[in-house]
């Protein structure tokens, strides 16, 4: 057993939340040491791009988030098991103990096994031929190159926006996919039916097979030589050579609740995002703040400026988060913003052109948008996503903005991108910003995201990021560098 010396700042976790709150941190000027303890045995990396890994699209160093600023010591592979809050000490499950002034929370969350028999081992764990998708180490799992050569299928359970992202992935990567849905379309908990039916369309362009409407209601594990097989309500039984559980995710609680702290679905914190116990914050995929989970990266990142600004100046507050979701599925884009539907709202525009596979709802209150669900109008993602996130007043001619002409607004159609174009909507990165920076030398995607953030909130401006490093580079003469 080693005791390490004190650290003024400790922090169990080493997932974007954490990143996050290192880097602003720095930024508000607090220089204390800082120790990280991951279980994971990788640097931290970009959560939101994991589907990217799985169809291939993006090289797993380039999910990397940069090294954080400062004298902060990263221990990856290392797990807390338990907090001493009488000593302030952390133990590990190597025997290890670290001594702590201030202990920052950020272990994220765990995949939800639902409660269906047969799934789950005598032990609690999965049974044979369940996968989750969380981790660098789900997604190895997922496309181990035997498994990809022998286009084994894939019955993925739940098509929330997770589900849905992985069917794409797992489809493009050749895999027979079949995809379970209790509800009638995909995706219902933020899609209408009308949306609903064009993503389900899209689906099925993309080779992937819905199968909608019937909860799944017992697994049967795979045994030598024969898949496993999930039955529904309906008497569907389906086989189930890997089933996918894509069924929602649990704070990660334990080490907290075992200490003490108030936990209800999440470590209970304030607008300081302190626990009960002031020496202990939490924050991100872990934390319930004013009775919501946060389970998005924009709260997260809210959170860490909230924590840091706190621990560097003791100022009080969290800025609300605007959530947008951009699920990576085939074809044009989709973006949701907040949770349509939900609250009421002065206004609702809907415009529904299923002919060209185009939906678009946006709900106002006053001039500005509360809510909203772009599919297939790329013209107009960035400019209405900006507009939702800086809560900026719409346009009056509503129909110019989903058409993407609303005037001295950024655009997303590649022909017409200016320099003021916001690439990065979580980072606020213009397209100029990321021109600079690549004549500066950041010429590739890592390090880009190193030098002007681009990539690291979302990640939906992945591809279009790196598409302006194919094109920056074929469009400037070979002169740097030589
Ligand atoms: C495929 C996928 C796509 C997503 N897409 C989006 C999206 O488009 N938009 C969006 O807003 N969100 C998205 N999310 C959710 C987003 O990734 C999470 O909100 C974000 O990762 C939360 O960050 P976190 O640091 O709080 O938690 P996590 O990312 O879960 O990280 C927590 C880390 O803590 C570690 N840890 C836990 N317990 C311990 C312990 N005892 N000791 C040491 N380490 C520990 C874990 O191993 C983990 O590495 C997506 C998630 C997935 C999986």
């Amino acid at each position: 057993m080693t005791t390490h010396r004190t650290a003024p700042i400790l922090v169990i976790g080493n997932g974007p939340a954490a990143h996050q709150v290192l880097d602003r941190l720095r930024h508000f000027g607090c220089e204390d040491p800082v120790t990280v303890l991951g279980a994971e045995d990788t640097p931290a990396y970009h959560r939101a791009l994991l589907t990217s890994a799985l169809d291939g699209s993006l090289p797993v160093e380039a999910m990397e988030l940069p090294p954080p600023p400062g004298d902060t010591t990263i221990l990856t592979g290392v797990c807390a098991v338990r907090i001493d809050r009488l000593r302030r000490r952390v133990h590990t499950a190597d025997g290890d103990v670290f001594p702590y002034a201030r202990l920052i929370l950020a272990t994220g969350a765990t995949p939800l096994l639902p409660d269906l028999p047969g799934l789950r081992t005598p032990d609690g764990s999965p049974a044979a031929g369940v996968a989750v998708l969380r981790t660098l180490a789900d997604c190895a799992r997922l496309t181990d190159p035997a498994v990809v050569a022998a286009r084994t299928p894939v019955t993925i359970l739940g098509a929330g926006s997770l589900g849905v992202e992985a069917a794409f992935a797992l489809a493009l990567k050749n895999r027979p996919v079949t995809l379970v849905h209790p509800r009638p379309w995909p995706m219902d908990h933020l899609l209408d039916a009308a949306a609903g039916a064009l993503v389900r369309d899209r689906l099925t362009a993309a080779g992937v097979e819905l199968v909608a409407g019937s909860p799944a209601t017992a697994y049967t594990p795979a045994t030598e030589g024969a898949p496993g097989t999930l039955a529904l309500a309906d008497g569907t039984a389906l086989p189930a050579h890997t089933l996918l559980l894509c069924t929602g995710v649990l704070p990660e609680t334990g080490l907290a609740r075992t200490a003490g702290l108030a936990v209800r679905t999440g470590i209970v914190v304030d607008d300081r995002m302190r626990t009960d116990d002031p020496l202990i914050h939490a924050l991100g995929d872990c934390a319930e703040h004013r009775g919501n989970r946060g389970g998005s990266l924009a709260s997260g990142w809210a959170q860490a400026e909230a924590l840091a600004r706190h621990l560097a100046s003791g100022a009080r507050g969290v800025a609300p988060a605007r959530r947008v979701l951009r699920p990576r599925i085939a074809g044009p884009g989709l973006v949701v913003l907040g949770m349509p539907g939900r609250a009421p709202s002065d206004e609702t525009i809907t415009l529904n052109d299923p002919a060209n596979g185009r939906y678009a709802r946006l709900e106002l209150t006053g001039e500005h948008i509360t809510a909203g669900v772009l599919l297939g109008f790329d013209r107009a993602i960035a400019t209405t996503t900006e507009l939702y996130v800086h809560d900026a007043p719409v346009p009056r001619d509503r129909l110019s903005l989903l058409l993407g002409r609303a005037p001295r607004l950024a655009r997303a159609g590649s022909e017409e991108i200016t320099p003021e174009t916001v690439i990065c909507l979580c980072n606020n990165v213009t397209h100029q910003d990321l021109t600079r920076a690549w004549h500066a030398g950041a010429q590739g995607l890592a390090e880009l995201a190193d030098a002007t953030r681009a990539t690291t909130g979302c990640g939906g401006c992945a591809r279009q990021v790196e598409s302006l490093c194919t094109s920056l580079a074929s469009s400037t003469p070979a002169t740097t560098g030589s």
